[in-house]
Formats: structure tokens, C-alpha cells, sequence
């Protein structure tokens, strides 16, 4: 049978304008975020127009997160459009917005470029707001709790397809659209689909973005970013080298190899006691106490037992380096998977603060509205308490 064409991929309005190349290669189109601001420059200047447009140009993006050349009134008029379509192409289109929390929480799918499709989360949190940005299409890590595990890998994001997530909830927050009064995007979480380790060029260069103060980026701080991972080695002890002290969000889930493998298939790669390693290296060359993540699934990783080996195999590298988030399984459709139970919970929760660790249960944000990865709030990564 027939499946008939989606009305939505017949609409040529919705097609972005693409070089043959960049569909060929199918990279996203250049954009000033992929580039160093100087990098800019030169490219302005290449193009005959007076080098410090690039600047201007970039503190529209960075500062006023906007695109639009009708809004950028300081450039003239001539100029506008030229330096736009050199170096702000459309990077992501919105397919739709759900709301929840009463408003607080946002959801969007955003439409790429190629047609791919990848989701970020905004959070309203009293003194913050969060947004929770997708690093790859999909994901090629395959762990069987995780909705976008089940995906597999499409492709990685560039690093102006990230930087463009950040700039999209700072302009929702800046117009009043997340609070109902303008409000400054301060936090973000690579926390969405994705393996940031897995596309490190990418990530690190959007994290660079965030940090690095306008006209480069947006000048935010490197404490209010989280990169969160599964656990790939080589790159936590690259990130910890670069110099940005980014907070750092280890996905554990099991403190012993033998379940960790099941849940983590990448733990057949790096073992636990590999990671913890390098999570307790990174915390000394950066200073930032590393979030360990662990997703509570009912009888599969919430004995007592396990609380107590997590808190041994943490204290057994020091104190006080590292701080536990348990975070309710949002079950993913089709899972026999669920949340524990809330006296289990408490139980394991009881158990790692007696043995001195500090642990903050992560609300769920957004949940009614198919969070599907659980990873939706990352309220206690920031401070908050449920
Ligand atoms: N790939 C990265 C970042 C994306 S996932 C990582 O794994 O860290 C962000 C967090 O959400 C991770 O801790 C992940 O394990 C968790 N997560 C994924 N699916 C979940 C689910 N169904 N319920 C609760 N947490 C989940």
C-alpha cells in the first residue's frame, strides 16, 4: 500500500535555500557561529564590505538574537541583506511549541536544514532559566532506557545548528514568550538528543560560542553550562584541557560493570572504574564538582546495595568531588521500564547522603508533554531543589 506524501515536504515554502554542495555534502549551510569571531571578519572584508560589519553583524545574533536584516537598523539598508545571507543562513525552522508547568516549560521541534529533525526544552526556574539543547540527530549510544537511544544515529549537529538553539530560547525569553515578561536565558544543558562527546569538534566549539563575550558569543558562564555524557574517556580528559570549566554530567546509572554494561553499551568500552577516574580528574583540573547521574528504574538499579557501592566507589576517590542526581525513569513507549518506587527512592537516596554524598532527586520536568528521555529538568544541576 501506498503511504501517502506528507502535505508538509510538497510545500516548497518550507524548503530553505541550499547550495547544491551543502545538500550534497549534506552539511549545514556556513553561519557566523560556526567561526571564531576574526574569522568573521575576514570573510566580511573578502566580500567588499567594510570588515567591521561582521561585529555589528554578530552582536545582532549574540545580543539581540535576532537574523532578521529588517531589524538590524544600525547596518544600511544596502548592506543588511549581503551580510545576512553571508553569514546568518536559516538554520532551523519550528515545526511546533508544546507548553507545560503552567507555561514554564517549552518544548520545540525545530526542522534542520536537510529536513532532519532534532528537540530543545526551556525551563522557567525562579532566578533562571534553562534551556536543554540536542546535540546529534539522534543518537548512536543505544542505551535501551533512552527514547533517542532507539533512534540510532542520523547525523551530528554543526556547531552554529547548537549555538542556534541557545540564540532561538534567548530570543523566546528575551520577548516574554517563556515568562510572559522578558526574562535572560542564563543556563544551558547539553542534555537533549545526542552524544556531545560523540561530535566533540562541534560541541566544543558551541561551547566556546556560549562563553566567549559578544561580539564573539553571548557571554555566558562556563559554571552555568552542563555537558552531560555517557562516558567516552579520551574526551572528558580533553574537555577538562580546554580550559573552559563547564560543569560535567556523568550518565552512570550503575556503579558496577555488570548491569552498567547492559544499560550503557558503551561501558563495554570504559568501564566504570575508567570513568570515575576520569570524572574525579576532571573535577581537579577544572574545579567543578561533577554531577553523576543516575536514572532510578524500578528493580533493575535501585537497591540499596547499589546506593551504597556508588557511594563507596565516589568516596573512595575523595570527598566532596562529586554530587549525585537521581532522576525518576521517565519510561519510554513500548518500555517494561518504570520509576522506581517512591519509598525506594527515598531509600536510596537516605543511603548516599548517610555515607556523605550529596544527592539532589531532579524534577521531571515537562513530562506530560513526552519529555521521553527524562532528562528534562536539570533543575538540581543549577541549585534547585524539587
Ligand atoms: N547522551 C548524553 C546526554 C543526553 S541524555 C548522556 O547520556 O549523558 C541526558 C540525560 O538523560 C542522561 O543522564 C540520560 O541517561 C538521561 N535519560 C535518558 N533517558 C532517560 C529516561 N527515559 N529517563 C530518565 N533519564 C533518562
Amino acid at each position: 500500500m501506498n503511504e501517502p506524501t506528507p502535505v508538509e515536504s510538497l510545500d516548497p515554502s518550507r524548503r530553505l535555500p541550499l547550495s547544491f554542495t551543502e545538500r550534497r555534502r549534506g552539511r549545514a549551510p556556513r553561519h557566523l557561529a560556526d567561526l571564531p569571531a576574526p574569522e568573521r571578519t575576514r570573510l566580511v572584508a573578502e566580500a567588499g564590505l567594510p570588515a567591521f560589519r561582521a561585529d555589528q553583524l554578530s552582536r545582532h545574533y549574540f545580543t539581540r538574537f535576532t537574523r532578521d536584516p529588517d531589524a538590524m537598523t544600525d547596518l544600511p539598508a544596502a548592506d543588511r541583506h549581503r551580510l545576512a545571507d553571508l553569514l546568518l543562513p536559516s538554520l532551523a525552522t519550528e515545526v511546533r511549541t508544546l507548553t507545560a508547568d503552567r507555561g514554564a516549560t517549552l518544548k520545540t521541534l525545530w526542522e534542520l536544514f536537510d529536513g532532519s529533525r532534532v528537540e530543545s526544552v526551556l525551563m522557567a526556574y525562579p532566578g533562571r532559566n534553562t534551556v536543554c539543547i540536542s546535540s546529534e540527530v539522534g543518537c548512536g549510544m543505544a542505551c535501551p532506557f533512552c527514547a533517542t537511544g532507539q533512534m540510532g544515529l542520523t547525523r551530528n549537529l554543526s556547531t552554529a545548528e547548537i549555538v542556534e538553539q541557545v540564540r532561538l530560547a534567548a530570543a523566546a525569553c528575551d520577548s516574554g514568550a517563556l515568562t510572559g515578561e522578558p526574562s535572560r536565558l542564563t543556563n544551558v544543558v547539553f542534555m537533549g538528543m545526542g552524544e556531545p562527546m560523540a561530535n566533540y569538534a562541534a560541541v566544543i566549539g558551541a561551547v566556546r560560542r556560549l562563553v566567549e563575550p559578544p561580539p564573539a558569543g553571548f557571554g555566558l558562564s562556563a559554571r552555568n553550562i552542563v555537558v552531560s555524557t555517557v562516558g567516552l574517556v579520551p574526551q572528558i580528559d580533553r574537555l577538562a584541557a580546554e580550559g573552559i570549566p563547564v560543569t560535567l554530567a556523568v550518565s552512570l546509572h550503575a556503579p558496577d560493570d555488570e548491569l552498567r554494561d547492559d544499560l550503557i553499551p558503551i561501558n563495554s568500552r570504559w568501564k566504570v572504574g575508567e570513568l570515575l577516574d576520569a570524572a574525579r580528574r576532571y573535577f581537579e583540573a577544572t574545579g567543578r564538582r561533577v554531577s553523576i547521574e543516575y536514572a532510578l528504574i524500578r528493580d533493575i538499579n535501585d537497591q540499596q546495595w547499589r546506593a551504597q557501592r556508588l557511594a563507596d566507589e565516589l568516596n573512595l576517590r575523595g570527598r566532596g568531588w562529586a554530587h549525585v542526581n537521581p532522576i525518576p525513569l521517565n519510561p519510554t513507549p513500548g518500555s517494561m521500564w518504570t520509576a522506581s518506587e517512591r519509598h525506594v527512592e527515598a531509600t536510596f537516596v537516605d543511603t548516599l547522603m548517610r555515607a556523605g554524598i550529596t544527592t539532589t532527586v531532579r524534577d521531571t520536568r515537562g513530562s506530560d508533554i513526552d519529555g521521553a528521555c527524562g532528562q528534562l529538568a536539570a533543575q538540581a544541576l543549577t541549585g534547585g531543589k524539587r
